[in-house]
């Protein structure tokens, strides 16, 4: 059996929805709480930045408290807000093991500046995390994804963002019913410098976030700006869709979607890109899925080194060939 420290492990979670809808607990933040239960004997306490946390989900993954910074009026998306509100509620929670947060933009800033202020270490965009010598270690990729390190933090509290789909989300084996505790916070100089004056939610396409799903269609310079291919396919498949650099740098889909060392990164089951030539600043964003396959008309195209299955073909031509067969059979079920 693997190890566990005893020590009671604090999760940021991310939720869904605003407060019109309600919220919902993120994949990534479920993800999280089963990792958070596989390295500690002790309580998974998780921070919750919204009026309206989502304690079923919370309960399902046996959190015992949800703590709830009082954010007064200041945006959860400010990530000083969120620092000083994590902080606050640490100190709810004596001789914590660790502070677990997810690998996004928001959560890796707020990791790097929590981390400063408590003067101990934080480690982003992990991939694995695990008690070994009676310590937490973690385990990236650096150098553009030509090594894998593992390193432990050797002072204070230490802060790990971890990449969605790291690991599988298993519910609790006894679910809980957590309490909720309000918790004050006193504000740092830094998130009262910034104020959200209006926020506009983006237009949702429909599908699953790109982070979070199991299977991605990813368009890059290939496509020459139609996406409409990789839209179908996604849509058939019931996946998301992603881009490389190049197609979100010409203003073909938004930012958002980019996958890479400057971007997203995911690790679906299933990952096809078409018309990628899989350039080391993209395969980093994407090399740990489970299975890779790209149509590209470039017989020497370095994704084609990392592809499970690799076709070589104008994806005009190749995609909608697919698109037919996976209808023929039975798709979307
Ligand atoms: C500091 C830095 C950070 C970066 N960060 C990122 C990042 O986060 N994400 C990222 O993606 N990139 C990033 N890049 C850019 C990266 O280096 C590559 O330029 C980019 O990933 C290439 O995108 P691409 O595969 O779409 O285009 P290309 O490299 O031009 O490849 C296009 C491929 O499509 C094929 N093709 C063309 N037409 C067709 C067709 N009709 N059918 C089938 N195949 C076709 C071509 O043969 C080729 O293989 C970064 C670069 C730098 C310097």
């Amino acid at each position: 059996m693997s190890q566990m420290l005893q020590a009671p492990f604090l999760v940021v979670t991310d939720h869904a929805g605003d407060d019109t809808v309600g919220y919902t607990l993120t994949a990534a933040s479920a993800q999280l709480l089963t990792l958070a239960r596989a390295l500690t004997d002790g309580e998974v306490v998780a921070v919750a930045l919204n009026s309206a946390p989502d304690l079923d989900a919370l309960g399902a993954q046996g959190v015992s408290r949800v703590l709830v910074p009082d954010l007064e009026d200041h945006s959860p998306r400010v990530p000083a807000v969120v620092s000083d509100a994590v902080r606050a509620c640490l100190e709810q929670v004596p001789g914590v093991g660790a502070t677990l947060c997810v690998s996004n933009y928001r959560g890796r800033e707020v990791s790097a500046r929590l981390a400063a202020q408590l003067g101990s270490g934080a480690a982003v965009d992990v991939t694995a995390v695990e008690v070994a010598d009676g310590e937490l270690q973690a385990r990236k990729s650096a150098l553009a994804g030509s090594w894998t390190t593992r390193f432990h933090v050797t002072r204070g509290v230490p802060v790990i963002a971890v990449r969605p789909s790291s690991v599988e989300a298993q519910d609790a084996p006894t679910p809980t019913r957590p309490e909720v505790s309000a918790v004050p916070v006193t504000w740092s100089p830094e998130a009262l410098a910034v104020r959200v004056i209006s926020s506009t939610q983006q237009q949702g396409t429909g599908r699953v976030p790109l982070a979070e799903a199991q299977t991605v269609v990813v368009g890059g310079r290939g496509t020459d700006g139609d996406f409409s291919l990789v839209e179908e396919l996604a849509d058939l498949l019931g996946g998301a869709v992603g881009a490389t650099r190049v197609a979100s740098d010409e203003g073909w889909v938004p930012r958002a979607l980019q996958i890479g060392q400057t971007g997203v990164s995911v690790a679906p089951e299933l990952y096809i890109g078409l018309g990628v030539s899989g350039a080391v600043h993209h395969t980093v964003g994407m090399q740990s899925s489970q299975h890779i396959v790209a149509v590209t008309d470039d017989p020497d195209a370095p994704i084609l080194d990392i592809a499970d299955f690799g076709v070589v073909g104008d994806l005009f031509e190749v995609v909608p060939q697919a698109i037919e067969t996976l209808r023929a059979a039975g798709l979307p079920r």
